[in-house]
């Protein structure tokens, strides 16, 4: 059994129902859902805003690995498009953290590696955990703290948007 904190982005097509999918699949195990964020993109490539929003879901009978493999059926529902490293994405799913599980296998580390330096992870975290914190080189550390670490213009990049992803 495990309880995960999913990141949830897109920035193709349709991308507020893109991240509805993952909401509506997860309906059953969802404890909490943050609104919805937009950030530019960044990495020079001519594309759309990202969306992006964090879940927790939580189920017995699912452990680490089936959240991966889960946010993966996802994506491909979705039709993800992984042609090009930063360009656009229809749907993708991270695990930011899985229960207090430490792993550096590359396919699943946990917490994700650059969770904490994501002010589009942590913002909508923090709306929906006040009191976050995930293990970075060795030691816990605050989500707040992390994200006040940023940089002013990377947090103010990221701004909340009125439409929900629940209906
Ligand atoms: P990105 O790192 O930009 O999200 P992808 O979504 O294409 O890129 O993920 C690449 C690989 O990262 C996946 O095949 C997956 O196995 C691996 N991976 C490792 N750790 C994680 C994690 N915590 N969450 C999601 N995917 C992960
Ligand atoms: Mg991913």
């Amino acid at each position: 059994m495990s309880r995960a904190v999913l990141s949830v982005g897109s920035n193709v097509g349709d991308s507020l129902a893109h991240l509805r999918s993952v909401v509506d699949a997860l309906a059953d195990v969802t404890v909490s859902v943050s609104a919805v964020y937009a950030t530019a993109p960044w990495g020079g490539v001519e594309q759309q805003d990202f969306l992006n929003a964090v879940v927790v879901v939580d189920d017995p009978a699912t452990d680490c690995r089936g959240w991966l493999r889960r946010g993966q059926e996802l994506e491909a529902a979705a039709e993800r498009i992984r042609a090009r490293r930063w360009g656009p994405r229809t749907l993708d799913v991270d695990i930011v953290v899985c229960d207090d599980v430490r792993s550096d296998d590359p396919v699943l580390t946990l917490p994700h590696p650059r969770a904490h330096e994501r002010a589009f992870v942590l913002i909508p975290w923090l709306e929906v955990e006040p009191d976050a914190g995930l293990v970075v080189d060795d030691q816990i550390v605050r989500a707040d703290a992390l994200l006040s670490r940023l940089d002013a213009a990377e947090r103010a990049g990221v701004r909340k948007l009125d439409q929900g992803l629940r209906r």
